[in-house]
């Protein structure tokens, strides 16, 4: 199983030893007294619960079971991998959870209150229901470790990095997918300068070369870079100090404002959601879009610039994979990098949405987080019985 427990919503993904399609896909979305549960299974039946009172992940993760069980009444769970937002500097790459690692978790969860302790109650709760399987720690951070000091420090006093205030950069598990992808289908562009955009709710770039992060747009938090469905992007940290300062608001209250209420949110009064915005004929959603479009091309050229020159730019992510107006319009500004897209790809969704001329390949590579989790999981089984 392959399990991301955030703050309100709890997803489960089941597979069988053997085959990468998942059989069931679970989802418990607003864990409180209105809870709703809806669960896919391969064979496209779908079932949804709503009003449920799962007022706890523990509950939430219960019904996961229970309902998994009435379904497949020999379910036999061997391994569980987890999501988990944060691996500090300790992780480069997934771990078997143990003891140690759960308490070296627990120190980063001050680096991400808002998911780390979510994620890590996840783990808490699966070691309860399921003590004597194994279970796997995925890291959204671990992609990025081996990325140069450059694009890890801050220029603040060298006390500050050594107590852990750096660069981490996120998306990993995306991020390791999409190179697992060109490694397979284009070694060539695997090899290369590639620019990676995950636009989804989230959004960030990350710049690689050789299949590597070499940088990315999100740093210390999630907070960093492009602008997002209800988080700033990149922020002067002169802001913060007049919120401070001036208008004497507290953390809670700051924290609230840069994660919750700004970004597309914030921007355009009306919705989080691009399909929302690209939909709505109201002005603040345009220049909500504008500004989203323009960070994407300012940090397209951030990326490439890290890299000394791009030969691709894949799109992923929920709006990278589907929105063909922020695609063409992100793409728009970036002949000079030698971007130049085929409009009637792009329609399509294809692969490659680039003209066969352009001297930069432009893709669209949907993302799988589950797969790198499933992925590690099964080989850090087979590790685990290799030396048991
Ligand atoms: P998360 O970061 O929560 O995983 P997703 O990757 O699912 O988010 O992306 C969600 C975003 O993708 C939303 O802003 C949604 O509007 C956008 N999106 C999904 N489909 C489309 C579409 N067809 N056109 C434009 N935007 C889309």
């Amino acid at each position: 199983m392959a399990l991301n427990a955030g703050s309100s919503s709890l997803k489960a993904a089941l597979f069988s030893l053997d085959d990468d399609q998942a059989l069931a896909n679970c989802l418990v979305d607003r864990i409180g007294p209105n809870g709703v549960f809806t669960i896919k299974l391969s064979d496209g039946t779908r079932y949804q619960i709503e009003n449920l009172n799962l007022e706890s992940h523990v509950l939430a993760m219960k019904a996961v079971i229970n309902q998994l069980n009435e379904i497949w009444k020999d379910l036999d769970l061997i391994a569980i991998g987890h999501r988990v937002v944060h691996g500090g500097d300790f992780y480069s790459r997934s771990v078997i959870v143990s003891n140690e690692v759960i308490k070296n978790l627990e120190s980063l969860s001050p680096f991400a209150p808002l998911h780390q302790p979510h994620n890590l109650e996840g783990i808490e709760i699966a070691i309860q229901l399921f003590p004597d399987i194994t279970q796997v720690a995925c890291f959204d951070t671990a992609f990025h470790r081996n990325h140069p000091w450059v694009n890890d420090t801050f220029a603040l006093p060298r006390a500050f990095y050594d107590e852990g205030i750096r660069r981490y950069g996120f998306h990993g598990l995306s991020y390791q997918y999409i190179a697992n992808e060109l490694r397979i289908h284009s070694p060539y562009l695997c090899e290369g300068k590639v620019v990676v955009a995950h636009l989804g709710n989230g959004a960030s770039m990350c710049a690689m070369q050789n299949g590597r992060s070499v940088a990315s747009t999100m740093g210390f938090s999630a907070l960093d870079g492009l602008p997002m469905g209800t988080r700033c992007g990149q922020l002067d940290p002169g802001v913060l100090l007049y919120l401070l300062d001036q208008r004497g608001m507290t953390a809670a209250e700051i924290t609230d404002l840069l994660y919750k209420k700004s970004g597309l949110l914030g921007l355009s009064e009306i919705s989080n959601d691009m399909r929302t915005l690209e939909q709505s004929e109201a002005d603040s959603a345009k220049e909500a879009i504008d500004y989203f479009i323009f960070r994407c091309q300012r940090e397209v050229g951030a990326m490439a610039a890290a890299l000394g020159g791009i030969d691709a730019l894949v799109f992923c992510g929920g709006i990278g994979e589907n929105s063909r107006l922020v695609r063409s319009r992100i793409c728009e500004r970036l002949g000079w990098m030698g971007i130049e897209i085929d409009y009637t790809k792009n329609q399509k969704n294809s692969q490659i949405i680039s003209t066969d001329l352009a001297r930069t390949t432009v893709m669209v590579l949907p993302t799988n987080e589950e797969q790198v989790i499933l992925r590690d999981t099964r080989s850090l089984m087979a590790l685990r019985g290799a030396t048991a």
